[in-house]
């Protein structure tokens, strides 16, 4: 059996360490590309969720490397993610690959079951062995979601522009070829050493972007075309609070186990959005919501056409930008977006609060000197 998993940012880290502890064989497909996208838009229904289309064209460029099966992550709720895993089998098989998928998940609460694919997936029913793994899964995604908040946090800084992504590239890079936990944590610890080591302009006072969507256009930056690199080479500071460790910890470990989990942004969603109505919609609302009160500039929401959950998002988002007196800007993606158009609204946007920083700035000053 050789296992291959969908790309979603640095989830393929997640994927190959999960692996390399349980000691699988597995193949990387390669980073999200255009012709992967093109694969997937082929034989993906054309009204299909954006991810879905990629994920096929992942499969299918591992398929031709030799993989054999697909380890995915289930969902559930009112949105297209809890039948990604059977569509997609169904889409493959039907236009002649063969392979099958395993979904970590535990159908109708079925723990007999979930063990079964664990067992699966390890070759045996082996609990230290399975323990470790998932233990350093899941601190290897905090590692890497910390690494990736901190080059938020330098490149807007950074002196010799262009340096964070030149040393972000190189480890999503050499990543791809660590192998296990140690390895993995000593390549996070190098990188992290290096970002800091960067020359920066510490009183440079950045504006602050939040950025809010759909987990997955939100997280790939590939399909974001570089949203998060892009602001940050503007100068612009950005958070982003739906991650990868955050979405195991919280949504996996946290709700099989019935663990307390951070629900700030339910509470914030409230007045605007009462209920869970599936993907990230209420993450939107409430995170919307936190960047507002903690004095962020504007917000960004990203998400893929079609995607039920953030169009209901973002028939709200006007409500809290009115609210609280904080720009959002909605961008919607799908594989005939263009680059330049995106690019633009992006640059306009940055305008617009730049425009405002300056104008609240003046008025601050006029305040002052009247006192
Ligand atoms: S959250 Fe949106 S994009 Fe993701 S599966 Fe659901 S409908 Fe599709």
């Amino acid at each position: 059996m050789k296992i291959t998993f969908p790309h979603m940012g640095n989830v393929y880290v997640v994927g190959k360490i999960l692996l390399d502890e349980l000691g699988a064989e597995y193949i990387v497909p390669p980073f999200n590309n255009k012709k992967a996208l093109e694969i997937g838009t082929k034989y993906a229904p054309e009204s299909a969720c954006l991810p879905l289309k990629i994920n096929l064209g992942n499969y299918i460029q591992a398929y031709e490397q030799g993989a054999d099966t697909i380890l995915m992550v289930g969902g559930c709720g009112p949105c297209r993610f809890g039948y990604y895993g059977a569509l997609e089998k169904e889409i493959l098989n039907d236009a002649g690959f063969n392979m099958d998928i395993i979904i970590l998940e535990m159908p109708n609460g079925n723990l007999k079951e979930f063990l079964n694919r664990v067992k699966r997936l390890a070759g045996g029913f082996d609990i230290h062995k399975i323990f470790r793994a998932i233990r350093n899964t899941t601190r290897i995604a905090k590692q890497v979601d910390e690494l990736e908040k901190l080059t938020f946090k330098i490149r807007p800084r950074e002196i010799v522009k262009g340096s964070t992504d030149r040393i972000y590239k190189a480890f999503q890079e050499d990543m791809r070829e660590a192998r296990g936990y140690d390895q993995a944590r000593k390549l996070v610890e190098d990188t992290r050493r290096e970002l800091l080591s960067l020359e920066i302009d510490r009183s440079f006072k950045p504006l602050k972007v939040g950025i809010v969507g759909e987990i997955y256009t939100t997280i790939d930056s590939y399909t974001s075309f570089y949203l998060d690199s892009k602001l940050g080479n503007m100068g612009i500071e950005v958070e982003r609070p739906v991650t990868i460790s955050n979405w195991i910890i919280d949504h996996i470990i946290k709700s099989a186990l019935h663990l307390p989990r951070d629900l700030r942004y339910v509470e914030a969603a409230a007045p605007y959005l009462g209920k869970m109505i599936g993907g990230h919609a209420q993450e939107t609302i409430g995170n919307a919501v936190l960047f507002a009160k903690d004095g962020y500039d504007g917000v960004v929401q990203v998400y893929p056409l079609t995607c039920m959950p953030e169009i209901v998002a973002q028939s709200i988002l006007p409500a809290i930008s009115r609210d609280f007196d904080i720009p959002v800007l909605t961008l919607i993606i799908d594989e005939m977006t263009g680059e330049a158009g995106y690019l633009t609204r992006i640059e306009a946007f940055t305008d617009l609060l730049e425009k405002r920083r300056e104008r609240t700035t003046i008025e601050e000053n006029r305040v002052l000197s009247r006192s």
